[in-house]
C-alpha cells in the first residue's frame, strides 16, 4: 500500500492528528492485512464514484482504496547525529511514499514549545536541516564508493560523480534533493541511496479552532515560505479534527463541520492532497460481488494496472475491457453498454485513465 509519513517537531500535534486517523480508519473488515503497527493508521480514500458504481451495480460490497499513514514521532534537532532515536526515525522515513510535515501555527500557553515560541518557518527548517544533513551523509558515502572507478576512467561512474555533487551542492546550501533540478541521469544515480528530501512533501498547518476559517499570521509565513517550493500547504486543526472523527453518523458530522464553516474535514482534504501529490489515480472493477476502488500511478498501462490486483494478472496479461464511467452512467449495464459498443477492447500498450472501469483477460 501506499503510505505517508507523518513527521515534525514535539508538541506539533502529530498524535493529535494521527489519532484522528486512528479513529477515522478504515473498517476493518475490509482489509486483509489488518495485524497492523500501532503507529500505522489505515484510511479510506473517500470517493463519490463508489457510490455511483454501487447504486448501478447493486454488489455485495464495495471496497474503497486506502491510505496508510505511519506516525513518525521523535524528530528533533541533531536527529541527523544520532540523538534521540533520531537514525531509527529517520529510517522509518526512507520507507514512506510522501512525508506529510506538521507545523505548529498554534498559540498555546499551555503547550510548551520546544523551541520557545512558534515560529513555522525556524520549525521547519529544524526539521528539514536534520532530513538534509542525513542525505548529505548519504551522498557523501555513495562519493566516497565511486570515487576510485571515476578516478580509473570509468565514464559511467564519472557521469554518476557529477550527478552526485549536484545534489551535494543543494544539500550544502541548505536546499532539499527534490529543489534540485535533475535530469534522469541524475535520478539515476541515487536512486540506490534513497534520499530523504527527494521524497515529496506536503505542508500541515496545525491552527487552533479559531483560525481554521480565517487562517493566521504563523500560517501566512509558512505559505510564503513554502511557495518557494511549489509545495502545498494543507490547514487544518488536529485537535477539531480528532473530533470530527468520532462521527460514525454522516450527516451529524457534516452539521459539526457546518458550525466550524467547514464542507470537509481536514483529514479528507488531506488524504485528497496526498493522492494528488502521488500522482495517483483510481480504476475501477465492478461485478455483482463487488465494487471496487484500485490506485495506480498516472500513466501506467493495462498489465500494470492489472499487476495490483494480483501478480498473475500482470504476468498472463491478454487484453482488458474498458468502459468509461460516463458510459456506464447513461447506459446502466455492462451489457447495454456492450450492444452500444461502449466497450473497448485495449492491448498491453493502453494508459488506463482515473475512473476507467477495467475488466482484465488473462492466462493463469
Ligand atoms: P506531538 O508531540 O507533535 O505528537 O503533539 P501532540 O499531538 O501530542 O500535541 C501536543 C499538545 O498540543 C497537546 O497538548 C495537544 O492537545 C495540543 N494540540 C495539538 N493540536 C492542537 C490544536 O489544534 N489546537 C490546540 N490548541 N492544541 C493542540
Amino acid at each position: 500500500g501506499l503510505k505517508c509519513g507523518i513527521v515534525g517537531l514535539p508538541n506539533v500535534g502529530k498524535s493529535t492528528l494521527f489519532n484522528a486517523i486512528s479513529s477515522a480508519k478504515a473498517e476493518a473488515a475490509n482489509f486483509p492485512f489488518c495485524t497492523i503497527e500501532p503507529n500505522v493508521g489505515v484510511v479510506t480514500v473517500p470517493d463519490n464514484r463508489l457510490q455511483v458504481l454501487e447504486s448501478l451495480v447493486n454488489p455485495q460490497k464495495v471496497v474503497p482504496t486506502v491510505i496508510e499513514f505511519v506516525d513518525i514521532a521523535g524528530l528533533v534537532k541533531g536527529a541527523s547525529r544520532g540523538e534521540g532515536l533520531g537514525n531509527k526515525f529517520l529510517a522509518n522515513i526512507r520507507e514512506v511514499d510522501a512525508i506529510i510535515h506538521v507545523i505548529r501555527c498554534f498559540e498555546d500557553p499551555n503547550v510548551v514549545h520546544v523551541a520557545g515560541s512558534v515560529d513555522p518557518v525556524f520549525d521547519k527548517e529544524v526539521i528539514d536541516t536534520e532530513l538534509q544533513l542525513k542525505d548529505l551523509e548519504s551522498v557523501d558515502k555513495k562519493i566516497l564508493r565511486l570515487e576510485k572507478v571515476a578516478k580509473s576512467g570509468d565514464a559511467k561512474a564519472r557521469k554518476a560523480m557529477e550527478s552526485l555533487q549536484k545534489f551535494r551542492e543543494a544539500l550544502k546550501a541548505g536546499q532539499n534533493a527534490r529543489a534540485v533540478d535533475a535530469d534522469e541521469d541524475d535520478l539515476e544515480a541515487i536512486r540506490d541511496i534513497h534520499l530523504l528530501t527527494i521524497k515529496p512533501v506536503l505542508y500541515v498547518a496545525n491552527v487552533d479552532e479559531e483560525s481554521i476559517q480565517t487562517g493566521n499570521k504563523h500560517v501566512d509565513q509558512l505559505k510564503m515560505e513554502v511557495g518557494k517550493e511549489h509545495a502545498e500547504v494543507i490547514m487544518l486543526c488536529a485537535a477539531l479534527e480528532a473530533q470530527i472523527a468520532e462521527f460514525d453518523d454522516e450527516e451529524e458530522k457534516q452539521m459539526f463541520l457546518g458550525e466550524y464553516g467547514l464542507e470537509e474535514s481536514g483529514l479528507n482534504r488531506l488524504i485528497g492532497a496526498a493522492y494528488k501529490l502521488l500522482n495517483l489515480i483510481t480504476y475501477f472493477t465492478a461485478g455483482v460481488q463487488e465494487v471496487r476502488a484500485w490506485t495506480i500511478r498516472k500513466g501506467w498501462k493495462a498489465p500494470a494496472a492489472a499487476g495490483v490486483i494480483h501478480t498473475d494478472f500482470e504476468k498472463g496479461f491478454i487484453k482488458a475491457e474498458v468502459i468509461k464511467l460516463k458510459d456506464y452512467e447513461q447506459f446502466k449495464t455492462e451489457a447495454i453498454c456492450r450492444e452500444n459498443g461502449k466497450i473497448a477492447v485495449e492491448g498491453k500498450e493502453y494508459v488506463v485513465c482515473d475512473g476507467d472501469i477495467m475488466h482484465f483477460r488473462f492466462n493463469v
